[in-house]
């Protein structure tokens, strides 16, 4: 089977964690170069920026971006306008309506563009969805706390307007919500902790509704610790469903269920080479709908300063 030859822009955290182990464990993938202004990857060919790459590497056929969401955009434009194949990590952008340009790009060039949610693909969810899809769901609850100081340490871009704060981690919590939800959310209020000396939310409190009127409430905090907290519980007429540790185990009517051993991000990767073979797009932003909803409807309340 022909390898697709793959770039990987922004080596940080994620993409040392995550991105360069399931690429180097992907037998359809070839990493040949990386593209990051200060930070470079053994074994492969290296650029300060995503142009230096393209015009050095024309054979690179797909490029996947790991930078922060702000920084992004201009990477994607310029990957879908040299004819690469595009992923992108969570959230899709900064805002909704560079993700539609971008998709709109895609799909006259004829190429994938993939806007990940790697929460989704976590091992549970597929499981909860399949069970959700035939039950009579009562109410969901989502909490989805942690320590931004032991998880973000040092990362001022997610303090700045396009960083959403806590909804950094949140939006996974949404990503998973909105798949293994049968019927369309709608926000109907949002209450966001905003500390004085900072422009995005560390706390967030958002009511919801489906198209049935099943309430869906969510707590999200970046003051929780020093045991994160990451769940979604769902109650139904025949028991309550339980996805903890951010998707990965999961209980129904508290018997634990046994799952499968494809994760997040190799599963990712699997996903987008399928599209790829077959030529298509996937691109939901609902869950980046929320978030803008929340700061649409949202209620501030000034916190004392945040200092790390
Ligand atoms: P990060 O380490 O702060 O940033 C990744 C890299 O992007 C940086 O090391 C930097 O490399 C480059 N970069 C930063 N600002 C840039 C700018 N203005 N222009 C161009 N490049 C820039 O962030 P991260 O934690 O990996 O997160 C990146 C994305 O992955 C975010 O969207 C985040 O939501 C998502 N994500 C993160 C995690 C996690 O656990 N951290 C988990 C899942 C998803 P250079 O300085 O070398 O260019």
């Amino acid at each position: 089977m022909k390898k697709i030859s793959i770039a990987l822009v922004g080596i940080g955290k994620i993409a040392r964690d995550q991105h360069l182990p399931a690429i180097a464990a992907d037998p359809r993938f070839e990493l040949v170069a990386c593209a990051s202004r200060n930070a470079s990857v053994e074994g492969v060919r290296n650029y300060p920026t995503l142009e230096a790459l393209l015009a050095a590497e024309p054979n690179v056929e797909a490029v996947s971006l790991s930078a922060p969401p702000l920084p992004r955009f201009a990477q994607a434009r310029t990957a879908l306008s040299a004819g690469k194949h595009v992923m992108l990590e969570k959230p899709p952008g900064g805002c909704l309506s560079e993700v539609r340009a971008l998709e709109q790009m895609a799909s006259r060039a004829g190429l994938t563009l993939f806007a990940s949610w790697h929460s989704r693909h976590a091992l549970g969810v597929e499981a909860a969805r399949t069970w959700l899809a035939t039950q009579d769901i009562r109410s969901v609850n989502v909490r989805w706390k942690e320590d931004v100081r032991r998880w973000h340490p040092g990362q001022t871009w997610i303090w700045e307007p396009g960083g959403l704060g806590v909804f950094d981690p949140g939006i996974n919590a949404l990503s998973i919500v909105t798949w293994i939800m049968p019927r369309e959310l709608a926000l109907v209020s949002s209450t966001l902790g905003i500390p004085s000396n900072r422009q995005m939310p560390i706390s967030a409190d958002l009511e919801l509704f489906d198209t049935a009127g099943v309430p869906v409430h969510v707590e999200f905090d970046w003051r929780h610790g020093p045991q994160e907290l990451w769940e979604i519980e769902v109650k139904t007429a025949d028991g309550v469903l339980l996805l903890s540790q951010g998707g990965n185990r999961l209980h129904i009517d508290g018997r634990e269920v046994a799952l499968g051993a494809v994760h997040e991000y190799p599963s990712l990767y699997a996903h987008w080479r399928n599209l790829i073979e077959r030529g298509e797009r996937d691109v939901d932003v609902r869950p980046l709908g929320i978030v803008a909803d929340a700061f649409l409807l949202g209620r501030r309340e000034s916190l004392e300063p945040f200092v790390e």
